[in-house]
């Protein structure tokens, strides 16, 4: 049977190209439908030469494509094809042959994807707050708002409307970093590992930049403190042990090629047990007796002290800046809750060294970073109102109850409708501070719990990787969680009516 299937497949292109005795799509069908009763083809040559051509493709698509462009359509199309043909020629394992029905189905399901937009709101339900990969803080309407007036007008950028001269875009936000932290001058760019890179490669380039060897982190996504070092064109010094360094390490590391003694925050990992580390006040004391400037990368770098709330006792901006440090970095979108951004602040001789380094031009950032960086500071000004105006504030210091009865609130909206498929459970769990920050502490949380009858948790957790509003959970004990804490209260009816309908279709053959 293969061979007929072969020859009557191979016959079909030789006579569909000299149009003269069957229509094409006539004697694909006929080959198909042959192929189909008989005996399952695995032969690379036949399957193959049934792959549909582009263009009979796109004409059982017609009418079922709405408003999407031709273009995108037949790019789909044929991006479809040729990667069913690659896999026919690399893998045969699982290449079976397709119906007609069977590739209209997966033509438009490339062509609706593709047509969607790459970048798409998800759901958190993993409970890490600062979650670098979902695009760490999430903003309030009003900061949101400050984007979108940002977005479609012009804007005063970089024009002074008092002198209507050419202004600066810094100067639009310095002035409240510099309320806020009581440092003498700021700069923000484009993120902080930029704001470090910038500040090395100012005060720093071609010298020596001493750093405890306990502090040589690697933060998420390439970025090590010794490669931004080297490519900062300074050269490390690294003085201590792993768990201890000692004031007199730095001390006796400096000499003429010294230019900075370096402080890095630790950020994703702790070193328990036999440690100690240099403070920032001793170090300012060394450097200020060694003519030595002192630069603190503090990663997260907060502006409240969240201690009181359960979380650790970490050292503020403010408090650092009161250290006596000459440069600070920290991140926009880390516990600051804004956008990505990298801020850099201390005293004005240094900053103003940092401004002036052409670097600083391709690490600046835009309108858009300006205008929600702005609105989020402003919030910093009443410390009554920052918990529960920013999210990435709020979400980590909101009362446990209220997770709590959240995750009653959307366990009771699914519940009934789904019973029969679905065993649904309130479960306490921890959820995470996230983005690098207090790494070994967990926050006491409550979580919805899945546990699907018809299908593999793991089904149920790709198959709500793929909703059109992804939802991103996390398994558990061959469960799947949805931690509540950085679900938002809004966020609840959408997601029900999105769980219902997939645990009903989840029953389905
Ligand atoms: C997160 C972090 C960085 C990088 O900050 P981005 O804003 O992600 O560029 C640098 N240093 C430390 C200590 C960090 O925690």
């Amino acid at each position: 049977m293969g061979e007929i299937c072969l020859l009557l497949t191979c016959r079909n292109r030789n006579i569909a190209d000299d149009h003269s005795v069957f229509n094409k799509p006539v004697l694909y069908h006929t080959v198909l439908l042959l192929l189909e009763t008989h005996a399952p083809m695995t032969d690379k040559k036949q399957l193959l030469c049934a792959l549909p051509k582009i263009d009979e493709a796109l004409a059982g698509l017609v009418g079922r494509t709405g408003s999407i462009p031709a273009q995108l359509i037949k790019l789909a199309v044929r991006h479809c094809i040729d990667s069913e043909r690659q896999r026919i020629l690399t893998d045969d394992k699982d290449c079976s042959l397709l119906t007609r029905e069977q590739w209209d189905e997966r033509l438009l399901e490339a062509i609706t994807l593709k047509n969607q937009m790459n970048l798409r709101r998800v759901i958190n339900g993993t409970g890490v707050v600062i979650h670098t990969n979902l695009g760490r803080s999430v903003l309030s309407a009003p900061i949101v708002d400050a984007l979108q007036q940002a977005g479609a007008h012009y804007t005063n950028l970089e024009f002074d409307l008092s002198s209507g001269k050419r202004g600066s875009r810094y100067s639009l936000v310095e002035d409240i970093i510099c309320d806020l932290t009581g440092a003498e001058a700021a700069l923000v760019v484009n993120n902080n590992a930029a704001a470090v890179l910038l500040t090395l490669d100012t005060l720093a380039n071609g010298r020596e930049v001493i750093v405890s060897r306990g502090q040589l982190v690697e933060i998420g996504g390439s970025f090590r403190i010794p490669d931004v070092i080297a490519k900062s064109g300074a050269h490390l010094v690294e003085v201590g042990a792993t768990n201890r360094t000692h004031l007199a390490d730095y001390e006796k590391a400096i000499t003429n090629e010294t230019a900075l003694l370096l402080k890095v925050h630790t950020s994703n990992f702790r070193i328990i047990g036999f440690t100690s580390e240099v403070s920032a006040e001793e170090l300012v004391a060394l450097g200020q007796v060694k003519g030595l400037p002192v630069m603190e990368d503090l990663g997260s770098g907060s502006l409240v002290d969240l201690s009181s709330f359960g979380l650790p006792q970490e050292p503020t901006v403010q408090q650092i800046v009161k250290a006596g440090v000459d440069v600070i970095t920290f991140s926009g979108d880390k516990l600051l809750g804004g956008p990505q951004a990298g801020l850099i602040v201390g005293k004005k001789e240094f900053i103003d060294r940092i401004k002036r380094n052409p670097l600083n031009r391709a690490l600046r950032i835009d309108k858009f970073t300006l205008a929600s960086l702005e609105a989020v500071l402003r919030y910093y000004y009443d410390l009554d109102q920052v918990l529960t105006r920013i999210p990435t504030l709020w979400m980590l210091t909101q009362p446990v109850d209220l997770i709590k009865r959240r995750a009653r609130r959307l366990m009771r909206r699914v519940h009934q409708t789904t019973q029969a498929v679905c065993s649904i459970d309130l479960l306490p769990t921890m959820s995470r501070v996230g983005g690098g920050a207090m790494p070994e502490h967990g926050l006491s949380s409550w979580a919805v719990t899945f546990k699907p009858v018809h299908m593999p948790v793991s089904a149920m957790e790709k198959g709500l990787r793929k909703l059109p509003i992804p939802i991103i959970g996390r398994i558990e004990d061959d469960s799947l969680l949805l931690d509540m804490r950085t679900v938002n209260d809004n966020e609840i009816p959408e997601l029900a009516a999105s769980l219902i309908t997939f645990l009903r279709g989840s029953e389905l053959p």
